[in-house]
């Protein structure tokens, strides 16, 4: 049995004092009722990451990185790296979004590196893949995300693999409030599991496969009950506690 996986991605989205009231929005809503059937992970930018930790101290919630160097260290300026993450707490880092590989020209291959030194520091790599509404239209969809994922994943054996969760996260989806339907959401998800197979069967029928795009209070419950999705990673609606509540609620 997987065990539901619900991920918000704050991207650069807010302060200290608005983070303080959304965590401890968060906190109450899930810690009683959810934690332990369900696992939550939170990812603000960087730059609060520590003091989330710290208010989350003792509460289940993993709180991880939107995006991390391969370097562990060195002349790197501006970057943090996955040893930095795992020495202030972070549990996870979101690796390969969709807007890392348009706006900062992130390549699967520097995905590939990224989640070996995740991997290396004791973070698990939250690896997302996911066709732009024009390779969808094309008929594309399936080879694109298999080919993010061969080549993300390149390297990773079946030990390794286990440690991974995999984002299915449509880019014509994302914060753009069109959610791909349940059914085209299995399609893919089954199409990964099975491409993960080659890897070892055992295995990836554990691993964890996350559906993201304009997830919602409303659309969670359908899309959380296709039999390949194990939960979800949440942009915009991970902003408002209510909301990312509901959602972990609909995974549990
Ligand atoms: C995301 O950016 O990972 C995401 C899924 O965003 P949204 O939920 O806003 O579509």
């Amino acid at each position: 049995m997987r065990k539901a996986l619900v991920i918000g991605n704050w991207k650069m989205n807010g302060q200290q004092v608005l983070n303080k009231s959304l965590v401890e929005q968060i906190k109450t809503g899930v810690a009683n009722e959810l934690l332990g059937r369900i696992d939550v992970g939170v990812c603000p930018p960087a730059v609060y990451a520590q003091s989330v930790i710290e208010q989350l101290s003792g509460v289940d919630i993993v709180v991880g990185a939107q995006n991390m160097s391969e370097h562990d260290s060195g002349a790197f300026t501006g970057e943090v790296s996955a040893v930095m993450l795992k020495d202030i707490g972070c549990g996870l880092v979101i690796l390969g979004h969709s807007e890392r590989r348009a706006l900062f020209a992130e390549t699967n291959v520097a995905v590939a590196a990224k989640v070996k030194a995740a991997l290396a520091a004791g973070l698990m790599p939250v690896v997302c893949v996911g066709e732009t509404l024009e390779q969808r239209e094309a008929g594309k969809a399936a080879d694109v995300v298999r080919e993010q994922l061969d080549q993300g994943l390149a390297g990773v054996d079946a030990s390794e693999l286990s440690k991974v969760v995999i984002a299915y996260e449509p880019v014509w989806a994302i914060g753009t409030g069109l959610t791909a339907s349940p059914e085209q959401a299995q399609e893919i998800h089954h199409l990964l599991r099975k491409a993960l197979e080659a890897k070892s069967a055992a295995v990836a029928a554990n691993v964890r496969l996350l559906y993201g795009g304009s997830v919602n209070a409303a659309n969670a419950e359908a899309l959380f009950a296709q039999p390949d999705i194990d939960g979800g990673l949440i942009g915009g609606a991970s902003l408002k506690a209510e909301d990312f509540i509901a959602i972990c609620r609909a995974a549990a």
